[in-house]
């Protein structure tokens, strides 16, 4: 095997070991987009896990905010549901996340 091929192999497994290590929450159905009152007439943006598996040390729901939904990644999940292609889903989201925690006008 040529020294190319070689590290072409490497490469490609470094790659392979990075994309399946971890699994983001963001591209499981049960990540839900919710909101939060922000004052009269305006809320946040929130995520919640509808399978209950974010939970503070003491028990309760951990709610998330929106803008950090690509952050959440973990080793394993029983819950896991992908709903597509993991790395295109999160190339996508990741451009139209908004860069902070922002509120936003209620209409009726
Ligand atoms: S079910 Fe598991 S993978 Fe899906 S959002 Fe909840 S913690 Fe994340």
């Amino acid at each position: 095997m040529s020294q190319a091929a070689v590290n072409a192999e490497t490469e490609t497994l470094s790659y392979s070991e990075e994309c399946t290590g971890k699994i983001y929450c963001a591209n499981c159905s049960h990540c839900k987009l919710i909101t939060s009152p922000a004052g009269q007439d305006q809320f946040y943006l929130r995520v919640r896990c509808d399978a209950g598996k974010w939970k503070k040390k003491m028990g309760e729901e951990k709610i998330h905010k929106y803008f950090t939904v690509s952050r959440r990644s973990i080793d394993s999940c029983d819950a896991y549901e992908p709903m597509g292609d993991e790395e295109e889903y999160m190339r996508e989201l990741r451009k139209t996340l908004p860069s902070k925690d922002e509120s936003y006008d209620r209409y009726y």
